[in-house]
């Protein structure tokens, strides 16, 4: 019999990623979503897949899963910061509220969970890279609060299991994580320059561009996420790429990938937007023997060949665009 594991958040990008390669191992893959922010053609192609099952359900209400579980992964959540602003209390609830439910139901079933946090923990850092030693330098009720606290809260809760009722758990630090089947308009920064080249539209800087950030393509981040789970280990683990960019250089790469001829316009940048990031990752080559194998330029190549195979409709779609209020 394959052992069962539950995956929340399957419809999105990385809770996606994660079905295929669970199912790829030969696991019984229970994927749950309400779509908030996720998109059942992410998964259409395992619906039909004998061990594949799909509930449709929101994790901040009590969650139920007939049978034995053997894993849980808690992937549901907004993770882009013009998502999690236009939905702050849902993103609130599920890395609270939804965490605790999951916690609650690993406990019954007597399964190991693994929960996705973020290097947002670490706020604006005032130690680079970050290492997991680092508490962070969070603005709680900054409009990012809403996301980095929950995600904060998430870490305790988990610990909180951990060690008083002696749950297996595991917390990853993810980075900056891009790949196919991220949405062309979530306002990620790859996204976002590649669909504006795409679309013959300005690559948007936000501030000046000597802001940093330390991309890694989604395979590497599901074996790393998969050796975590593993292992036993769990204090939290960064999982991320230490090839660390300022966006203004990242801007060049894409338009030198796409040929891009329009120019890069500035806009301000958003409040509490951290000005670097870069994952120290010695503890996950440590304990895991895992390290990014995918660099920049073949990972933006193979997720730029995905977003030219989108529908035109897609590529318009612009539901965040009377969003303005974060940017100011
Ligand atoms: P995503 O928005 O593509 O996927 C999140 C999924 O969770 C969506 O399908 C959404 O519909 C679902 N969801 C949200 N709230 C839910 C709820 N209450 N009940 C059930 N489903 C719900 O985002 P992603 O990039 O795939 O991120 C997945 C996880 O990884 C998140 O927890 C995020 O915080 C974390 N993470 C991602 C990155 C990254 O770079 N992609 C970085 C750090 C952390
Ligand atoms: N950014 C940008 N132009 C855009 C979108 C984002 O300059 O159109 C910047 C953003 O201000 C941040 C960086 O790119 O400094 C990464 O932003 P993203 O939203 O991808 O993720 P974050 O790491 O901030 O959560």
């Amino acid at each position: 019999m394959a052992e069962r594991v539950l995956i929340t958040g399957a419809a999105g990008f990385l809770g996606s990623h994660l079905c295929d390669r669970f199912i790829s191992d030969g696991f019984h893959v229970i994927g749950m979503d309400n779509l908030i922010t996720g998109d059942m053609r992410n998964i259409e192609h395992l619906i039909k897949l004998e061990h594949f099952e799909f509930y449709h359900h929101d994790v901040s209400k009590f969650v139920h899963v007939p049978g034995e579980l053997k894993y849980i992964l808690h992937f549901a959540s907004p993770a882009s910061p013009i998502d999690y602003l236009k939905i702050p209390i849902q993103t609130l609830k599920v890395s609270s509220l939804g965490t605790h439910h999951l916690l609650g139901l690993a406990k019954a079933k007597k399964a190991r969970i693994l929960v996705a946090s973020t290097s947002e923990v670490y706020g604006d850092p005032l130690v680079h890279p970050q290492n997991e030693e680092y508490y962070g330098n969070v603005n709680s009720v900054g409009p990012r609060g809403v996301y980095d606290e929950a995600k904060r809260f998430q870490e305790a809760l988990t610990m909180a299991y951990h060690t008083f009722h002696g749950l297996e758990t595991r917390i990853v630090r993810i980075f900056n994580t891009y790949g196919p089947r991220m949405r062309l308009n979530d306002g990620r920064v790859l996204p976002a320059f590649i669909g504006q080249a795409i679309r013959g539209e300005d690559l948007t800087i936000f501030g000046d561009g000597s802001q940093t950030r330390s991309f890694c393509y989604v395979d590497d981040l599901v074996e790393g996420i998969k050796r975590l789970l593993l292992s036993d280990h769990s204090s939290p683990v960064n999982i991320g790429n230490p090839d660390e960019i300022t966006i203004s250089d990242f801007a060049k790469e894409i338009i030198a990938l796409t040929g891009t001829k329009q120019k890069v316009v500035y806009k301000p940048l958003p409040q509490d937007d951290p000005k670097i990031r870069q994952p120290d990752i010695s503890k996950a080559k440590q304990l895991l023997g895992w390290e990014p194998k995918v660099n920049r330029k073949d990972g933006i190549q193979k997720t730029y060949e995905y977003f030219l195979s989108l529908s035109k409709e897609d590529l318009y779609k612009n539901e965040h665009k009377n969003f303005g209020s974060y940017i100011k």
